[in-house]
C-alpha cells in the first residue's frame, strides 16, 4: 500500500520498523535513515527477508537540505519522525517542500531551552493544508494513545468530560541504581521542569515533583506518581470542549528521585555549556554519555507497565466516571522485538499512526493532533498490534487515596 522513510534508528523506532515489517500489507517498502547508519543496517540485518522491503541511509535530520534530498530519492508517502523533538520542525519543512505526509511522537523542543509546547509546530497548519498533506502529531502512547483514548471517551461515552487524569506508571525494574528507560536527556529534562496542570481554563504552575499520589495500579500495584507537565495537556485542554481540568501523573521510584536531586545538586543535569578542558561541553549531554542506553535495559527490565486515562463527566444529565488503560509486560515485549514495554508502547501507536495516514483513515490536510480524528480505527489496531486496552467504569479517582505526605 505504501512507503515510510523512518527516520531515527534509536529505542522507540526500532519498534516501529519491527511492527512496520509485522504490518506489511500496508507498509510495502521501508528505508531507516539515521545519524548513524551502522544502526539502521543492522535493524534491516535483524529484519530483511519478509514481505516489507527494506533500505538503509545516513542523513543529518537538523539538515533541511539533506532531508530534501533523501525524500527525493526514496519518494516515500509519510515521513515517520522517531527521532529527537529537536528535529521536528526541519523534517516538518523538509515534508512541505516535498509534499510528504509527516507524523512525530514528541512535540518540538528548542534545544537550547528545555521548553517543549505545540505552538512552532501548530504554526504550520496553514501551509501543510495548502500543500495538501498531513501531519500527525505526538502518535506515541502518551502523547499518543491517551489522546486516542480521551476521543474515544467523548464519542461513546460522554456528552462532557469534566475532568482528565492521565496515569502513566512504570512498574518495571532494570536492576541499575539509576537509568532512563527512553533518551536520558529527554526524560531528565521533561522530569526536572516544573509540574504544571490546567483547572478552569489556566494553567497552574508546580515546583518539580511537588504533587503526589498514591495509586494502586492493576496488575503492578501500589506506587508513589507525581504531577508533571507532558505535551499531551497543551492540545487536549484546547480539544475536549468542556474540560475543567486535565492533570499528567507519573510513577517514580524513590531511588530513581534521590539520583536525579543528588545529579541536579551538582549541575551534571544542566543545559548551559560549560568549559571542560578546552571544550564546551553540555552537562546533560555528557551525563547521557555515562547511563546506560535506554536500549540496553531491554533483557534485564521486568515487570508492568499501566498507561491509561481517567475520565470523569456526564452522560445523559448522570455523573459518569471511566478508566481505559494499557498493561504492558516488559519481558513479553523484549522477546517479541528485543526492547522494553516503554519503546514498545512509543514504537507500536507510531507505526499505527502512519498506517492511518498510509490506509486513508486518518487523512486530511493540515496539522492535526490525534485526538482530532475519529478513535475508533486506531482503538482496533491497538488490540490487534499488541496494546490491548482495559475498561472500568467503577475507577478508584487519583484524590480519593491517601494523599501522601509531601517529601
Ligand atoms: P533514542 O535516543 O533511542 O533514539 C533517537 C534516534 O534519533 C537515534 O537513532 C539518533 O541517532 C537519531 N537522531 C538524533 N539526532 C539526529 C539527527 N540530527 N539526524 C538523524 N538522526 C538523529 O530515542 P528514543 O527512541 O527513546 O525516542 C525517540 C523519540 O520518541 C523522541 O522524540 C522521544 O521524545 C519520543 N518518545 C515519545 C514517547 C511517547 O509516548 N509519545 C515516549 C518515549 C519517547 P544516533 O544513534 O546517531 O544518536
Amino acid at each position: 500500500m505504501g512507503k515510510a522513510l523512518i527516520i531515527g534508528a534509536g529505542g522507540v523506532a526500532s519498534v516501529a520498523v519491527h511492527k512496520c515489517v509485522q504490518n506489511s500489507e500496508v507498509f510495502e517498502e521501508i528505508c531507516i535513515a539515521s545519524r548513524t547508519k551502522s544502526k539502521c543496517d543492522d535493524l534491516k540485518a535483524k529484519l530483511d527477508g519478509g514481505k516489507t522491503k527494506i533500505s538503509t541511509a545516513q542523513v543529518d535530520a537538523d539538515n533541511v537540505d539533506e532531508l530534501i534530498a533523501l525524500i527525493n530519492e526514496f519518494k516515500p508517502d509519510i515521513v515517520m519522525n522517531l527521532a529527537l523533538p529537536y528535529q521536528d520542525l526541519t523534517i516538518m519543512d523538509a515534508c512541505l517542500a516535498t509534499k510528504t505526509h509527516y507524523m512525530d511522537t514528541a512535540n518540538y523542543e528548542p534545544e537550547d531551552t528545555a521548553k517543549f509546547e505545540y505552538k512552532w509546530q501548530w504554526e504550520y497548519r496553514e501551509r501543510f493544508e495548502k500543500a495538501g498533506i498531513t501531519a500527525l502529531l505526538g502518535s506515541g502512547f502518551d502523547p499518543g494513545v491517551t489522546g486516542v483514548f480521551s476521543a474515544y471517551a467523548l464519542k461513546h461515552y460522554f456528552d462532557e468530560i469534566e475532568y482528565i487524569d492521565i496515569l502513566d506508571c512504570n512498574g518495571g525494574d532494570h536492576g541499575y541504581p539509576f537509568a532512563t528507560n527512553f533518551n536520558p536527556e529527554i526524560n531528565i529534562r521533561e522530569v526536572s521542569a516544573n509540574g504544571r496542570y490546567w483547572e478552569n481554563g489556566e494553567w497552574i504552575e508546580t515546583k518539580p515533583m511537588e504533587i503526589k499520589r498514591v495509586y494502586d495500579f492493576a496488575e503492578v500495584g501500589q506506587k508513589d506518581m507525581y504531577l508533571l507537565y507532558h505535551e499531551e495537556l497543551e492540545s487536549l485542554a484546547q480539544n475536549i470542549p468542556g474540560l475543567k481540568r486535565i492533570r499528567f501523573f507519573m510513577t517514580f521510584g524513590q531511588s530513581y528521585l534521590t539520583h536525579l536531586k543528588a545529579l541536579e545538586n551538582v549541575g551534571m543535569t544542566s543545559i548551559e555549556p560549560i568549559e571542560f578542558e578546552g571544550k564546551q561541553i553540555i552537562p546533560l549531554q555528557f551525563l547521557k554519555a555515562v547511563l546506560p542506553d535506554p536500549a540496553s535495559l531491554g533483557p534485564r527490565t521486568v515487570g508492568k507497565t499501566n498507561i491509561g486515562c481517567i475520565f470523569q463527566g456526564k452522560k445523559d444529565g448522570k455523573p459518569v466516571s471511566y478508566y481505559v488503560y494499557n498493561v504492558c509486560d516488559h519481558q513479553e515485549c523484549y522477546k517479541e522485538v528485543g526492547s522494553q514495554a516503554i519503546s514498545y508502547t512509543t514504537g507500536v501507536p507510531a507505526m499505527i499512526g502512519a498506517a492511518m495516514v498510509l490506509t486513508g483513515k486518518w487523512n486530511k490536510p493540515g496539522v492535526y493532533n490525534v485526538e482530532e480524528f475519529d478513535p475508533d480505527p486506531f482503538m482496533e489496531e491497538l488490540n490487534k498490534w499488541g496494546l490491548p486496552w482495559v475498561e472500568n467504569f467503577n475507577p478508584v479517582l487519583v484524590d480519593d487515596g491517601e494523599e501522601a505526605p509531601k517529601q
